[in-house]
């Protein structure tokens, strides 16, 4: 290293191009599961709790180790990090902070499995894309929360709808010819008449998807010497299946756009 063997080589560092994300920009790395509607990993449908609840896990896992993240977003093989506008973090270089991310959250998700999905042994390896986008005025964030948490519900109403009619008898090519172009009000009442499905009372995660947020809560720290736990107050990654569509939310939570 910096010896006059190893200097004639040293030009080709120069091909390595700067990737510095924006300064003063909000940076959202987003993730996403490569290849999961091909059944890879023997998903129940249309929503597997468990698979669910191991990605947020790992987001959560994932908050722990990089504590620049201030809010994350999750919904079905995706998962949101918000960086704060002004994080140093690796100096906001684009491929560091990506693979680092997808990196994190890949080790946990392997390492996590088993706990989620007791009986279902892993038979491909997982995999996950990720990418950085800046967003230069809280407009632009919220307006990218939206539209995710936006897309959950579409989906979420969706695949509700064409699973009761696949698992009615339907093909599939005949549950989607059936949903083809059809509005909401009238999915909500196919679900109702037909399958006896009350939309709203779907649990909270499949229709508003997963936020993490941290919140001031008691955690164990050690335990004394007879036991007891000490507990003190710490910042923890809580998971919550809110709007963050509405104002409600970022007025509750006026740390996240300060
Ligand atoms: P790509 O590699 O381009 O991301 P993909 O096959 O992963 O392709 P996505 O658009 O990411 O496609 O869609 C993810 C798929 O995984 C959807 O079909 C979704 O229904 C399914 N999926 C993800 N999580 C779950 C879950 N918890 N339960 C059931 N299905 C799930
Ligand atoms: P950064 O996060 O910036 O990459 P780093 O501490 O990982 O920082 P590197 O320049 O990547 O620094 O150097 C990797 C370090 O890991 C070196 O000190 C190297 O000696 C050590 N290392 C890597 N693989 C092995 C190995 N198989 N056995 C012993 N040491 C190793
Ligand atoms: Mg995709
Ligand atoms: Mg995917
Ligand atoms: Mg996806
Ligand atoms: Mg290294
Ligand atoms: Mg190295």
């Amino acid at each position: 290293r910096g010896s006059m063997a190893n200097s004639k080589y040293e030009y080709v560092k120069q091909y390595e191009l700067d990737d510095t994300l924006l300064p003063g920009c909000w940076i959202v790395i987003r993730i996403d599961g490569k290849g999961f509607t091909n059944d890879l990993h023997g998903f129940e449908k249309p929503n597997d709790k468990r698979a669910l609840d191991l990605m947020d896990e790992c987001a959560r896992e994932v908050m722990n180790e990089f504590t620049d993240i201030r809010l994350a977003y999750g919904e079905s093989d995706e998962y949101s990090f918000v960086l704060g506008r002004n994080t140093d973090m690796y100096g906001r270089r684009a491929a560091k902070l990506v693979s680092l991310l997808v990196s994190c959250f890949t080790a946990n998700y392997v390492a996590r499995w088993s706990a989620h999905l007791t009986d279902t042994p892993l038979r491909a390896m997982p995999m996950f894309d990720g990418r950085a986008v800046c967003y230069p005025l809280d407009s632009n964030l919220r307006d990218y929360l939206a539209w995710r948490q936006a897309d959950t519900h579409i989906n979420n109403q969706y695949n509700t709808c064409f699973w009761a009619l696949v698992n009615s008898g339907k093909t599939p090519a005949e549950a989607q010819a059936t949903l083809k172009g059809t509005q909401t009000a009238f999915k909500n009442e196919m679900l109702f008449q037909g399958f006896g499905i009350n939309y709203a009372h779907l649990p909270e995660q499949f229709k508003k998807g997963s936020v993490i947020i941290r919140q001031r809560a008691l955690v164990e720290v050690k335990r004394r010497d007879d036991g007891s736990p000490v507990m003190r107050e710490r910042s923890v990654p809580t998971v919550l299946h809110v709007d963050i569509i509405r104002d409600e939310f970022w007025e509750s939570n006026p740390q996240l756009l300060a």
